[in-house]
């Protein structure tokens, strides 16, 4: 990892979104490094990762929950991270909501992309239903929307796809005046996202290099 890239990343994004370094895979180390530029936004996708280096690491990160949610781990999930960006099932919403901590949690519901039968997300109509009917009384805080793009697709498709994400945020943002996220842009695709007007990209392997 260079610190020139992540610097040279970091001026091209501007004010235009919010950086999450997806530190999955990666050490502590490569952690530190950014930390001490003055980055306070990591990605994790695994709890138990997630969890072994919030202890190690200073207390004012702000961990971005990226992965998988098992259901028995959603407490925990929620204690941990300061935002939960792939709520992709409404079992695991519900859940959510009805978790008895007293933890409050911003989240972000995943939108599911064209036809891919594998990615996991809602479809269009189930994130304007959900965000309708959410109670804004609720500690968990529906935040936005994340969006990853299909595998395999080129670029002027995956553009479609991301100005489609941003048609559907602009239209949950006036149902839910709290919603003001629009995660979307890893690695190979965060100019399409941003010209999209992603607010939040993630990015691992162009700023931290392969991981272990
Ligand atoms: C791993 C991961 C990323 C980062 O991917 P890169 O291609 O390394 O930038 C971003 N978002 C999610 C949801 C991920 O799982």
């Amino acid at each position: 990892m260079s610190l020139e890239t992540y610097l040279k990343i970091k001026k091209e994004i501007g004010s235009k979104a919010t950086l999450i370094a997806v530190s999955k895979g990666q050490p502590i180390k490569k952690i530190l490094k950014l930390y001490n530029e003055g980055h306070r936004d990591f990605g994790e996708n695994f709890l138990q990762e997630l969890s072994e280096k919030k202890a190690q690491l200073p207390a004012d990160i702000r961990w971005h929950f990226l992965g998988n949610i098992q259901s028995n781990k959603v407490s925990k999930i929620v204690e941990s991270s300061h935002m939960i960006h792939s709520v992709s099932r409404y079992k695991i919403y519900k859940l959510l909501v009805n978790d008895l901590s007293e933890v409050a949690a911003n989240i972000l519901l995943q939108l599911k992309l064209g036809s891919e039968e594998t990615k996991s997300g809602f479809s269009e109509n189930e994130i304007l239903d959900i965000i309708e009917k959410h109670d804004k009384q609720s500690k968990i805080k529906i935040k936005g929307m994340m969006v990853i793009s299909e595998n395999r697709i080129d670029a002027s498709t995956i553009k479609l796809q991301f100005q489609q994400a941003r048609g559907l945020f602009e239209k949950i943002k006036k149902i839910n005046n709290e919603i003001d996220i629009l995660s979307m842009g890893m690695s190979s695709d965060y100019h399409e996202a941003i010209s999209c007007n992603s607010n939040m990209v993630r990015l691992g392997t162009v700023i931290f290099g392969k991981r272990a």
